[in-house]
């Protein structure tokens, strides 16, 4: 399966910051995996026209669950498909935990995020209190469950593994753990889907960087991977990019 590796620039990123993606082009133009960026907003449209003819497509890191309507202050999937996105980021454990997102309302942006004909990161992913109560397998069945809509596939979803105390912490799981979790959500992926749960990627997230990106991407059922902080610097994201080539 060709692997998938998206960026997430969470709230950073000036105009200024589009020479990151001019610089990725430069390195990256070779590279046998497919490759996202996810901008803030605000320089979607931006980074889709300096994207454009290369092997990057831009993605959003949400999207309202409407795809228009009376909801001041709000973009909708519509929206960001207009400007030139393909990818959108749902569910993202800081959008579940800051903006109380829950599993049904992941599951209606992501069916609105297929009207718009994007290609949803379903994001989920344990806090440390569950792991340690052995309950990751079981919490991250139950995000599957509730977050993925009536008419996903392969080809309009992709899963991304983040443990919660992974994210920006610089820990993460052994690749032992990470095996285990990806077999699991392959697993319910079959159930759900049947064959073509096979198909759906299956990204790991949470602290990846140039120097552990080989291994993770090397375990079993990592489809790909979804990085925040090593993102933002074309030099460091082009590593864990040629990493997944
Ligand atoms: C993320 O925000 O999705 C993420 C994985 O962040 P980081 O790579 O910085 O841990």
């Amino acid at each position: 399966m060709r692997k998938l590796i998206a960026g997430n620039w969470k709230m950073n990123g000036l105009a200024s910051s589009l020479a990151e993606i001019e610089a990725l082009k430069g390195t990256t133009g070779t590279a046998a995996c497919d490759i996202v960026v996810c901008p803030p907003f605000t320089l979607i449209e931006k980074a889709s026209v300096r994207s454009n003819g290369s092997n990057i497509a831009i993605g959003a890191q949400d999207c309202h669950a409407h795809i228009s309507g009376a909801y001041t202050g709000d973009v909708s999937a519509e929206m960001v498909a207009d400007v030139g996105a393909r990818f959108v980021i749902i569910g993202h454990s800081e959008r579940r935990v800051l903006h109380l997102e829950t599993d049904t309302t992941v599951a209606s942006k992501v069916t609105t995020a297929h009207k718009a004909g994007l290609t949803a990161i379903i994001c989920v992913g344990e806090t440390r209190s569950e792991r340690d109560e052995g309950r990751a397998v079981e919490i991250i069945d139950g995000q599957l469950r509730g977050s993925i809509p009536a008419g996903a596939s392969s080809s309009n979803i992709a899963i991304a593994y983040e443990p919660v105390w992974a994210i920006g912490t610089g820990l993460i799981p052994t690749l032992e753990q990470i095996e285990e979790i990806h077999a699991s959500i392959r697993r319910m992926l079959e159930e759900r889907l049947g064959e073509d749960g096979r198909e759906v990627r299956i990204l790991y997230g949470g602290s990846v960087k140039a120097s552990n990106a080989a291994d993770i991407l090397r375990v079993a059922n990592v489809n790909g991977a979804l990085v925040g902080g090593a993102s933002l610097k074309a030099a460091d994201f082009a590593e864990i990019i040629l990493a997944a080539s």
